[in-house]
């Protein structure tokens, strides 16, 4: 059977070029990087290498880049550090409510411990309006946390029209860049960021290795004790093969970055137009400022759950709502938040392409879609078949 990898957007398969990078790592140059003698001045030479690639890819300077186990604690540790290191100047935070949740759930644990947190609303298209950022803007406020593209819908927010709007406040800026690297172009000056969080699986590198941007000048509190490695941020010894790795992946997708959206793009468009084919479904997310492998739809009439079953018996890996949310059954958050109700928000179906996959993966999809579309509709309870006809 056909086996079609759809949920780029949960994690990438690794590229090989990035596992040749990091094999001698793991099995040779296996030095601490603190250590003095010959293996470990080549393991640190690994991670500042590393260091290099990662900040030339995000227009930084090296010693701006701090790596973390992902971008969970890198969101962590943007949010939690700020937010202690300014606490004197205030105690309000603002966020937006299509975040994911290392940003959503930091959020909240600091609400416990005194903050105040404004959740701005988004659009119908998931989309923040820079204006609602701006007029949620207190003298307490200290954080504005917005990510750059949304992982279900795909969205991409006008992140330097918010950050010129925190420059002008005086306010630290913090983006969840997550879904960014590798398919559109991340700059960290032309974003206008104080703070961002990259993850390298999900731009063909390993899993558990990601990196935090921190703008020079900008402090963090730290709260985890015990080495001096990461400018004491995150200390602990350095995974160094993940570093390499990761390194290498931002290197590699951000040099083809152009080329790869480009066929990206055609894919997605193509899978969008055979989707909305089947009647009474609608894409969610913008149908324009959207990341080039990024396909969401609702199917009305249909649990997003059983969809994904009956398509991964076709050998078809998807997603319905979040990977994170997926297993409960409360509809995605970022769905509701735009608005949608919740028949159509358990009829959503996300659909991520990557660089590994081809036209054949696309008309295979659309081939049997529809029969699993009409075979669970007709076991439906609240589908009669009239509903089309009217909608
Ligand atoms: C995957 C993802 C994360 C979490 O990254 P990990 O490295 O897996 O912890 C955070 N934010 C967004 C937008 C993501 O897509």
């Amino acid at each position: 059977m056909r086996k079609v990898y759809l949920d780029n957007a949960a994690t990438t398969r690794m590229h090989e070029e990035v596992f040749a990078a990091m094999k001698p790592y793991l099995l040779e140059h296996y030095g601490n990087p603190s250590s003095i003698h010959s293996f470990g001045r080549q393991a640190r030479k690994a991670v500042e290498d590393a260091r290099e690639q990662v900040a030339a890819a995000l227009g930084a300077e090296p010693r701006e880049i701090v790596f973390t186990s992902g971008a969970t604690e890198a969101n962590n540790l943007a949010i939690r550090g700020i937010a202690r290191a300014q606490k004197n100047k205030g105690n309000h935070l603002i966020t937006s409510a299509v975040e994911h949740h290392a940003v959503l759930d930091t959020c909240k644990a600091l609400a416990k411990e005194g903050f105040t947190v404004t959740v701005v609303p988004v659009d119908e298209y998931g989309m923040v309006d820079p204006a609602a950022v701006e007029a949620a803007i207190t003298d307490q406020t200290i954080l504005v946390s917005i990510m750059l593209a949304n992982n279900e819908v795909g969205t991409i927010n006008p992140i330097a029209e918010i950050g010129e709007i925190c420059r002008k406040h005086n306010l630290i800026f913090h983006s969840d860049a997550v879904q960014g690297i590798g398919n559109i172009p991340v700059n960290v000056d032309n974003l206008k960021v104080d703070l961002l969080s990259l993850s390298a699986h999900k731009f063909y590198g390993p899993k558990g290795i990601g990196a935090l941007y921190v703008r020079k000048g900008t402090k963090l509190d730290v709260f985890n004790f015990g080495g001096v490695q990461e400018r004491k941020l995150r200390p602990g010894t350095e995974n160094v093969p993940a570093i390499v790795g990761l390194g290498k992946a931002i290197e590699l997708a951000t040099s083809d970055l152009e080329a790869e959206a480009a066929k990206l793009r055609v894919l997605r468009d193509k899978l969008i137009k055979g989707l909305l084919a089947i009647e009474a479904t609608k894409l969610n997310g913008h149908p324009e400022k959207r990341l080039p492998g990024n396909v969401n739809v609702s199917i009305q009439y249909i649990e997003g759950e059983s969809l994904l079953l009956s398509l991964d018996l076709k050998g078809v890996a998807a997603s319905s709502g979040s990977a994170c949310t997926s297993g409960s059954l409360d509809p995605s958050h970022v769905l509701m938040a735009m608005g949608l109700d919740h028949q159509t928000a358990h009829g959503s179906l996300r659909l991520t392409l990557g660089r590994d996959n081809t036209e054949e993966d696309v008309d295979y999809v659309l081939e049997v879609l529809p029969e699993i579309v009409e075979r669970l509709r007709a076991m439906s309870p609240i589908y009669t078949g009239n509903e089309i006809k009217r909608s």
